[in-house]
């Protein structure tokens, strides 16, 4: 599948934000999807003080904020790219499972890392895998603290 009008509107998006004089915070990000019917939603990250401390809404939550207001759900593909560097990268496990709990074909939308592709399921299971080994091996540290007493 060819990505390339998600790179362009994440580029627009880019040039926006540099021509405002905006100032771009390191971490600062563009998400676009891209439907099943073939329409584009984008948004970008949004800092906020809540409880005095800086909360961050990742770009992917205001991109579907935009999706679900115009009656979609269904993904193909998502793009996260660094507003600073027009990088990409992988969403975090969060918005991964925060994407896919819209619609359960969601598991087969493929991440865009420049000419690469992965799909949500494939980096979910092993993100989740990853995650629950580290979780058994904290458990697992007490255990031991207790066995050496
Ligand atoms: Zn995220």
């Amino acid at each position: 599948m060819n990505y390339e009008g998600m790179f362009e509107v994440a580029q627009h998006i880019i040039q926006e934000k540099r021509q405002s004089r905006q100032f771009i915070c390191p971490g600062d990000t563009v998400c676009v999807l891209l439907t099943k019917s073939g329409n584009f939603y984008a948004g970008t990250n949004c800092k906020s003080m809540q409880m005095g401390r800086i909360f961050n809404a990742h770009a992917e939550l205001q991109a579907v904020q935009n999706m679900l207001s115009a009656g979609e759900n269904a993904l193909s593909a998502v793009m996260l790219l660094d507003l600073r560097t027009g990088q990409p990268f992988l969403p975090c496990v969060q918005c991964i499972g925060y994407l896919m709990s819209l619609n359960p074909e969601n598991y087969a939308c493929q991440i865009v890392l420049g000419k690469d592709t992965v799909t949500m399921g494939d980096i979910s299971q092993s993100m989740y895998s990853a995650y629950s080994q580290n979780a058994q091996s904290m458990q697992n540290q007490p255990l031991m603290m207790q066995n050496v007493r």
